[in-house]
């Protein structure tokens, strides 16, 4: 018999670790293996405090009792629903909760199992919404640069990140990008919202005026783009962005998979800055992280569209794992804990903290930018001449003797602790941190 004995086979190898770099984690590994609350635990046994929520999604903290219990209670009962012509009653009272939950119309829910697969869903249901209603010529998608919608093919093409796309040819063809909204001498250490950059939103006009409004199905952002940095919308964009979309009969969709569940200190970000999109793909925090599950929400003219076509299945689209039972349980106890514990309003009361925190930080060697939304932050760094993202990763590294999990992208430092952080933790996160920065040259 084959020796199935794990501890012979268990080498770092076999595992092609994703957006990893491979040999240099594997030469020296970062490994945990328990969490609870606002900590990880690695393998030599040393408290990490979770800066990061995981990667943005672990909202209510780790191993919540109540969310674990409805798992367990879950798979004891029912392990797995086909989703394709039956259904479970978890499926449609997750539902029946978001749908109150979102802001405006959007109130019919389809469901799937990451970030990405939301976003290729919303695309999907983009083009098949104006092709029901006899406009097939709009297959359009505009995204944005420093946009990032996770690695299907869809998500890929519409996202703005220039080291995810070229590696992959031609992705999705006809896709247009606007330009970011970040610009550093206009709007370095804001508060909040820039003041600069609203006007950035007219270029959509462009792209309007260049590809013609009838071959566009939609525009996808995230209202704060998270994975690059936490750029926050400046004043007044968003607004115009959802203008320039009635204008010419363009979907408007908000990639809210970072954004929602209370990151930005309301349910959404839609409704923090009071836009209501077409669309919205949620994941993450939409279970907090317990069972992969994600979300793609439209609003009623969209699902009516598709209810008053032809008799028979009205979208050929789906997963297996379609709102798996679990991960509907999951959801269900997440929004309870959410809101017996008021964690969004709570995520908005310690804004204020949180802000004078971060950029306390102003002054420490090479930090050019800080910026902040919500229980969302990041700190950039002056690049290394010619090693772009070194430094960073240098202050990643030390963050992580130090006792801290934080995110770097390119030579920024970005952070989103769990909602029920204390205002002890903010400051120790910020000590935690300044520390790494001011050992790092
Ligand atoms: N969209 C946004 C805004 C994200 O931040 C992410 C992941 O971070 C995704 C999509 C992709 O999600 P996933 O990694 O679950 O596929």
């Amino acid at each position: 018999m084959a020796d199935t004995g794990r501890a012979s086979v268990n080498t770092l190898e076999p595992y092609w670790m994703p957006f990893t770099a491979n040999r240099q984690f594997k030469s020296a590994p970062r490994m945990v293996v328990s969490a609870k609350d606002m900590h990880y635990t690695t393998d030599d046994g040393r408290q990490l405090l979770d800066g990061s929520a995981g990667m943005w999604c672990v909202n209510a903290g780790h191993g919540r009792d109540k969310i674990v219990e409805a798992v367990r209670r879950q798979v004891t009962e029912m392990d797995y629903a086909p989703p394709f012509q039956w259904g479970h009653p978890g499926a449609f009272e997750l539902s029946s909760r978001l749908a109150t939950l979102l802001p405006g119309d959007l109130d019919h829910i389809f469901y799937a199992n990451s970030g990405s697969e939301a976003v290729d869903t919303a695309l999907k249901i983009a083009l098949a919404y104006h092709r029901q209603k006899g406009e097939a010529t709009r297959t359009r998608f505009i995204g944005r640069e420093r946009g990032y919608h996770g690695v299907g093919f869809g998500g890929t093409a519409v996202g703005g990140i220039s080291n995810n796309r070229k590696q992959f040819g031609n992705l999705l063809a006809g896709v247009d990008h606007l330009p970011h909204t970040f610009n550093l001498s206009e709007m370095a250490f804001s508060r909040g919202q820039p003041k600069w950059g609203g006007h950035l939103a007219d270029d959509l006009e462009r792209l309007v005026a260049l590809h013609d409004a009838s071959t566009i199905a939609a525009v996808i952002i995230e209202p704060v783009a998270g994975s690059t940095g936490v750029l926050v919308p400046p004043e007044g964009y968003l607004e115009r962005i959802r203008e320039i979309c009635d204008r010419h009969g363009i979907l408007l969709i908000f990639d809210e998979v970072i954004t929602g569940f209370g990151r930005v200190g309301d349910a959404f970000a839609a409704d923090h800055f009071g836009i209501l999109p077409d669309m919205m793909t949620m994941a993450k925090g939409l279970t907090n992280a317990t069972v992969p599950m994600s979300a793609v929400a439209v609003r009623k003219e969209i699902y009516d569209t598709f209810m008053d076509g032809p008799a028979g299945v009205e979208i050929f689209h789906g997963y297996t794992y379609s709102a798996h039972p679990l991960a509907c349980a999951a959801g269900l106890a997440a929004l309870d804990v959410y809101s017996e514990e008021g964690l969004f309003a709570r995520a908005a009361a310690l804004g204020p903290k949180w802000e004078g925190a971060i950029h306390a930080l102003k002054g420490l060697p090479n930090v050019i930018d800080i910026r902040n939304i919500g229980l969302m932050g990041a700190v950039e760094l002056a690049p290394r001449d010619g090693a772009p993202g070194a430094r960073a990763f240098d202050v990643y590294l030390e963050c992580f003797a130090n006792g801290l999990m934080v995110r770097q992208t390119g030579d920024i430092i970005a952070l989103s602790p769990p909602l029920i952080v204390t205002e002890a933790q903010i400051d120790e996160l910020f000590i935690m941190l300044g520390a790494a920065i001011e050992a790092t040259d």
